[in-house]
């Protein structure tokens, strides 16, 4: 099958969470299995300087964008030949410190720059010498990608135009812009009303994706059927439920090629369920890097994370004041609000030897501190699939999870099943729920047979893509029969 994918992101190029891994990790598996892929993304600062492989295209790309006329170039990579990247290098638009905002504050012109993009993965969808069978965007920044498809081959004549499959990777971000921003799609005004893009009289990206698509994802089968109720729908629950039946919960995989301790290279030592040593090792590393004693005794606590509300870092934050007097460690890896950023360290000068926080986005460390922790801290309020729980679990490392998304689908709690227990789930959402969780773990830390019994769980627990491919070309087969090409 021919594939294009269109991300906002895509590790190793670009990244700022989940959906960055999971389209790069996606693109690989499905080229890997034989299917030829397209990947579109924007060039953003810094990629044409760490992978000097890309080279420029002469595709001219012209975009109509309201009343202005906006010209880019595609740059491409190709990584193999069943995979090739294309790169949208708009200076203006892309060409920036971060992808979406700067300082905690989203870039004004997102609108245009991610409205531009659609243009422009609707025009390569059109352009690609391997014509895509389905175009499959991701979030709301390539949202106006269905419709575009839809305009053209219901409206303008593109007869044996592709089926299109958008995935929800979280709901809470909608892409939502004034009316005037509409001007922007030059599309005709009749697509602008409560059954189409429009939302409570505003522009709504990801609204038009899921009203216009013909196959519509999210990350987890949990939060699948969550978005459909008023409590997790964040105001498009109603037309989730309208759109049921093209709907699916699909949980990520993880890609065991960057992330398996045993072949880590950014790790100070490789370690597998067989040989743990490494894991100590890792631990007291990261211990002596982060000025922490060193001590493989003291249980290892951490989280890596955007620091947003929906993380559960407030309730975290109280678990912390309220445990820290037990004998623990606690690392912090986060960017995000300043507001939150601060107060994990005033926590951490408070506690010097047992919280080291650490502010910024840093890859490298995100693996470092994934092997030498003990027990990983998602307390998340909701979480469509979640990657580092799973990262978690294969690095030994144990998850406690609230009981939402895509943490529900992949954790297994003792007192759901004994035997398959590799991780600890709660509930409630509170300072108390977490802080009690908190408690179970250093009891389990205590007792080595029984951590070693989820250890061994955790690590043999098996999210390779192999599953999820195949669930995703289940979903394109069944869009292709929608309807017959024309
Ligand atoms: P989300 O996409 O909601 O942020 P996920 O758990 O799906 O959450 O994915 C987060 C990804 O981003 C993981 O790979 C995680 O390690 C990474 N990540 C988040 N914050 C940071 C950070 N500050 N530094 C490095 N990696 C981070």
């Amino acid at each position: 099958m021919n594939l294009l994918l269109a991300s906002s992101e895509i590790h190793p190029y670009s990244k700022s969470g989940g959906l960055g891994d999971m389209v790069g990790a996606m693109a690989r598996a499905m080229a890997s299995e034989g299917q030829q892929v397209a990947v579109v993304t924007p060039l953003y600062r810094g990629i044409r300087e760490r992978f000097s492989e890309l080279k420029k295209s002469d595709w001219p790309m012209r975009q109509l964008l309201g009343s202005q006329v906006v010209e880019a170039s595609v740059w491409m990579l190709e990584a193999n030949p069943k995979l090739t990247f294309y790169f949208i290098d708009q200076p203006e638009f892309y060409d920036r410190a971060g992808l979406y905002q700067e300082n905690g504050a989203d870039y004004p012109d997102n609108a245009e720059r991610f409205i531009f993009f659609s243009k422009c993965v609707t025009q390569l969808a059109r352009d690609l010498p391997a014509k895509p069978d389905v175009v499959h965007v991701h979030d709301w920044q390539a949202g106006l990608v269905p419709l575009f498809i839809y305009h053209l081959r219901e409206r303008a004549g593109w007869g044996n135009a592709p089926r299109s499959c958008l995935t929800i990777h979280n709901l809470a971000y909608q892409g939502m812009f004034s009316r005037a921003h509409y001007d922007l799609t030059n599309l005709p005004l009749d697509y602008f009303h409560p059954d189409g893009a429009e939302f409570y009289g505003g522009l709504n990206c990801l609204k038009a994706g899921i009203t216009f698509a013909d196959a519509i994802t999210t990350v987890s089968p949990r939060y699948a059927r969550e978005i459909t109720t008023e409590a997790f729908g964040c105001g498009l629950d109603g037309v989730l439920r309208r759109r049921q039946h093209l709907l699916s919960g699909i949980l990520n995989g993880v890609d065991y090629g960057e992330w398996d301790p045993a072949n880590d290279t950014l790790l100070p030592q490789a370690y597998s369920l067989e040989n743990l040593e490494g894991k100590r090792a890792c631990k007291l590393a990261l211990q002596r890097e982060l000025g922490l004693p060193e001590d493989a005794d003291i249980p290892l606590f951490s989280n890596i994370t955007r620091l947003v509300e929906q993380k559960g870092v407030d309730i975290q934050l109280g678990a912390l004041e309220e445990m820290l007097a037990a004998e623990m460690q606690f690392v912090l890896l986060g960017s995000g609000s300043p507001v939150f950023a601060r107060a994990y360290q005033n926590l951490a000068e408070r506690f010097p030897t047992k919280v080291v926080v650490r502010v910024g986005f840093d890859h490298t460390l995100s693996h470092r501190i994934e092997a030498a922790s003990d027990f990983y801290l998602m307390p998340s309020l909701f979480e469509p699939c979640g990657l580092n729980q799973m990262y978690s679990l294969r690095y030994g490392t144990i998850p406690i999870v609230r009981l939402t998304g895509g943490l529900d689908d992949s954790v297994i709690d003792i007192a759901e099943d004994e035997d398959r227990a590799n991780g600890i789930k709660f509930n409630e959402h509170s300072v108390a729920a977490l802080s009690k969780e908190i408690r179970k773990a250093l009891v389990l830390f205590a007792h080595s047979d029984l951590m070693q019994h989820f250890r061994k769980n955790a690590m043999t627990a098996d999210f390779s893509w192999k599953r999820t491919t195949a669930e995703y070309l289940k979903v394109y087969e069944t869009a292709l029969q929608l309807r017959p090409a024309k």
